[in-house]
């Protein structure tokens, strides 16, 4: 994984344009995708350590989830529920003017806890995974990251990288 450290970077925006977003935008947007984490960690709670009572009802045509694999939705579940808590790491440095550097490596780890459970259901692993999106990304930059390659994919060469 430390090459994977290394081979990402080359592909990494080294631009930081804080004059694209305002700082209002960023705060709410930041604030309801934290709000939004804990929803779903109490959702996850329910579906998945089986507290509170039972349900019935609230049927959504066309939409369910009883016959997805539970631990691939667990994953899915545990990644939003660790992307809302970095999000509060976020809101929090905003306003002490640093990141508690130790936080953001927790929840950063508990994000790889939650993608292991994934890729044991994917039955892959994190070298196989990092192999394909650092090739992947190659494709898209072949030197570096520019702004013209990020917008102008070619998709249908990335999803052949991806199936093979
Ligand atoms: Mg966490």
């Amino acid at each position: 994984m430390k090459k994977y450290l290394a081979d990402s970077a080359r592909t990494a925006s080294n631009t930081y344009f804080t004059d694209k977003v305002t700082e209002q935008e960023v705060k709410e947007t930041f604030d309801n995708f934290a709000a939004t984490g804990e929803v779903l960690d109490n959702q996850k709670r329910r579906l998945f350590y089986g507290k509170g009572d039972a349900l019935s009802g609230g049927e959504v045509d066309g939409f369910s989830i009883e016959k997805l694999n539970g631990n691939i939705v667990h994953a899915i579940y545990g990644l939003c529920t660790e992307a809302g808590e970095i999000s509060e790491a976020f809101l929090k440095a905003a306003q002490t003017g640093e990141f508690d550097e130790v936080n953001l490596k927790e929840e950063a780890g508990d994000l790889l806890w939650y993608l292991a459970m994934l890729f044991r259901e994917l039955d892959t692993d994190f070298d196989d995974v990092a192999t394909t999106n650092i090739n992947k990304l190659k494709a898209r930059f072949p030197e570096k990251f520019t702004q013209d390659k990020a917008y102008n994919r070619d998709l249908g060469t990335e999803r052949e990288i991806l199936e093979n």
